[in-house]
């Protein structure tokens, strides 16, 4: 029988055995916030359960995401213009079968690392931030923080300046060309497409179901498997529960100030870090801190936020660019 993957008692994380359990069923609240905390859902990976899905064509949580998004891809209009002045363009389009990397088409990808002799698969997709660069300084307020925790794109508002791109961390949002709003408005050194990435399935939550990803490697694995989906308080004590018993480490809980997604490993991330930037990764593990938090106190109260965002998020990109070359160095 077809297992109930609706946001049930009976179907979120059960504590020690890491199975489904938490919390009462609930409708969840679609407010669109700076920041959104407590109450709000979160996912977490343990990476001692995940076996990228070795023996599938493609790991079932990508293949489950790209079926559940499909109908959101961008379709560009052909031919695609070089973007004003940088003569340049993005575009997926040609290459949407790729999987083993975060595109418009591919919203979550399963890298591997090896260490000590040991595989390590590490599901990635946005992290969902609590307090998130991205949204906060987009200057045409085209990303949300939600309060069920998802971080969305408005792919009607998006100009894709690619501003969230450069102040993320992980530099997690990707750029389709030849599609949104600056077709309208070009030439514009702003814009250049839409940006696309993880929204957490938002839509799927508000009818009460849990991420499609979440579901697909729940098909698979039922009991045993690495992605959690629930109340964000209650998954954090989970996460340190099964560090506990496995002598591990999280990722997620702190960093950028606080995400919805949280890694558990018997590894240290900070060799998962490095094996990931050996392999010149665009998604590193790195610790991250959030910078946004003294912008913040410094622009409440103007009228000219908007402006503010914009000049932060060109300060953001340049701290994150020092802080990865300083890595670099000490590396
Ligand atoms: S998270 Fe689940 S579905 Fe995705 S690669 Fe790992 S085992 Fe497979
Ligand atoms: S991971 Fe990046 S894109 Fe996702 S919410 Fe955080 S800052 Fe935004
Ligand atoms: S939460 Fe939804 S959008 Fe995000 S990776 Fe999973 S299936 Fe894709």
């Amino acid at each position: 029988m077809e297992k109930d993957h609706r946001l049930t008692r009976r179907n979120f994380l059960k504590k020690g055995a890491m199975v489904t359990a938490l919390g009462a069923a609930c409708t969840v609240g679609v407010t669109g916030t700076a920041s959104a905390k407590a109450g709000t859902y979160a996912t977490l990976i343990d990476l001692t359960r995940c076996d990228g899905c070795k023996n599938e064509p493609i790991p079932k949580c990508v293949e489950a995401c790209r079926k559940e998004n499909v109908k959101k891809f961008p379709e560009p209009r052909e031919p695609i213009k070089n973007l004003w002045p940088q003569k340049t363009f993005d575009d997926w389009s040609k290459k949407r079968e790729v999987t083993n990397q975060l595109t418009p088409y591919n919203w979550t990808t399963v890298q591997k690392v090896e260490v000590e002799g040991e595989e390590i698969f590490i599901p990635r997709r946005c992290m969902h931030c609590d307090n998130p660069p991205c949204a906060n300084l987009c200057p045409f307020g085209a990303l949300n923080k939600y309060s069920d925790g998802s971080v969305v794109i408005n792919h009607n508002l998006c100009m894709g300046g690619a501003k969230c791109k450069a102040v993320c961390p992980w530099h997690i949002p990707q750029r389709q060309s030849g599609v949104g709003l600056y077709l309208k408005l070009q030439p514009m050194p702003a814009g250049g497409g839409v940006m696309y990435k993880c929204d957490l399935c938002h839509d799927r939550l508000k009818n009460g179901m849990i991420p499609a990803c979440v579901e697909a490697c729940d098909k698979r694995l039922g009991d045993k498997k690495p992605l959690h989906f629930g109340k964000r308080d209650d998954l954090v004590k989970i996460a340190h529960e099964r560090a506990k018993e496995i002598k591990g480490f999280i990722y997620g809980e702190n960093e950028n100030g606080g995400t919805a997604t949280f890694y558990v490993s018997k590894v240290p991330f900070e060799r998962i870090d490095s094996k990931l930037k050996e392999a010149k990764s665009s998604l590193p593990m790195s610790k991250v801190l959030n910078p946004l938090r003294a912008v913040n106190s410094w622009a409440k109260g103007f009228l000219i936020a908007p402006l503010i965002s914009g000049l932060a998020a060109v300060g953001l990109a340049v701290y994150h660019r020092r802080i990865e070359k300083m890595e670099e160095e000490k590396e």
